[in-house]
């Protein structure tokens, strides 16, 4: 690894056989000038074959992936898989430990922090460490997430539309090989520096998940996850073994305008007319925000600009003006 990073890892990645150990990201603050943060990594390498790389707590409040990957770095043996699997459970273990979106050691968003800082705040570390270390030997990145503490989704597979034809069609067969109900094509509407963004200008096949949500350990979105990481080993051909889906195929749907995701007019408590999945008219309320302190000022609608499924909806019953409490999108072909 040279000087690429500051992180220390005890694994090879080269090496053959299952190896588990830490990330070891130097840390300091008042309680100890020279401390680490260890971050649990396993490795698994039999053969050749492809890398996959999944990762789950790069929100630390989206806890299903990281329960998910728990599991599957617990019980994955090398002797089972062709190409190797690296599995980091809790990307931003800070945060998870927290249970917070952002960590609580530098109030920063793993997602927002892409490519990173080789020597920069922890969180920009880590963010280096998976930029500069974990993706260029990986061909496929899982990041798997839910809509936290803030949102709650339908639970899917999610995709950017990236320019490189060919690349979107192996990514969208990747989320399709998943099983979920349905694949999300999403755009971003909160920022840049996202772990996906650039990983796909790295040229990678790469996929997440919205696996739910609310900051809970739903059973069926954690069924769905663990059956959809092993579905996609089984697809690059890391495991043998037939793809268990839900369903024949998953419903593609599509949210690219910025309009499709709509925001609270106003601080006050939202009330959603609808649970995701359902159908929504353009021109129809999807909600409103109530004014728990005014007992003349009515509520405040919030409407659907275009028809579509709800894919998401807040989740806390507050919300602050500007933040997103729908999200609306509309099935799409895709060959
Ligand atoms: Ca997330």
């Amino acid at each position: 690894m040279g000087s690429k990073t500051l992180i220390a890892s005890d694994v090879d990645y080269d090496r053959p056989g299952k190896q588990q150990g830490y990330l070891q990201v130097p840390f300091s603050d008042n309680e100890a000038g020279w401390a680490k943060i260890y971050i649990p990594i396993t490795t698994v390498k039999n053969g050749e074959g492809p890398t996959l790389l999944v990762t789950g707590g790069t929100h630390g409040d989206e806890f299903e992936g990281c329960v998910a990957l728990m599991d599957l770095a617990y019980e994955l043996r090398a002797q089972q898989i062709q190409g190797r699997v690296i599995i980091v459970p809790a990307l931003n273990l800070p945060a998870v430990q927290a249970g917070t979106r952002l960590s609580p050691l530098d109030g920063q968003n793993l997602n927002r922090a892409y490519p990173g800082k080789y020597s920069g705040t922890l969180t920009d570390m880590i963010a280096h460490y998976v930029s500069s270390v974990l993706l260029p030997m990986t061909d496929v990145f899982v990041d798997i997430h839910s809509g936290g503490k803030s949102l709650y989704f339908l639970r899917c597979c999610s995709i950017h539309r990236v320019p490189d034809g060919a690349q979107f069609q192996r990514m969208l067969a990747v989320a399709l090989a998943w099983g979920a109900p349905y694949v999300f094509i999403y755009a971003d509407v909160a920022g840049e520096g996202l772990l996906a963004t650039g990983a796909e200008r790295m040229g990678k096949v790469v996929v997440g998940t919205e696996m739910g949500g609310g900051g809970q350990c739903d059973p069926e979105a954690l069924r769905m996850t663990r059956n959809g990481i092993h579905n996609v080993m089984i697809h690059l051909g890391l495991l043998d073994g037939t793809l268990n889906r839900h369903l024949d195929k998953s419903v593609v749907i599509s949210a690219p305008a910025e309009e499709d995701y709509r925001f609270a007019p106003a601080h006050g408590i939202y009330e959603s007319f609808f649970e995701v999945g359902e159908n929504i008219e353009a021109g129809t309320p999807v909600g409103q925000v109530h004014f728990p302190e005014r007992f003349d000022r009515p509520p405040e609608r919030v409407v659907a600009a275009k028809s579509g499924i709800l894919v998401a909806r807040r989740f806390p019953g507050t919300v602050r003006q500007g933040d997103c409490v729908a999200v609306i999108a509309r099935p799409v072909e895709e060959a």
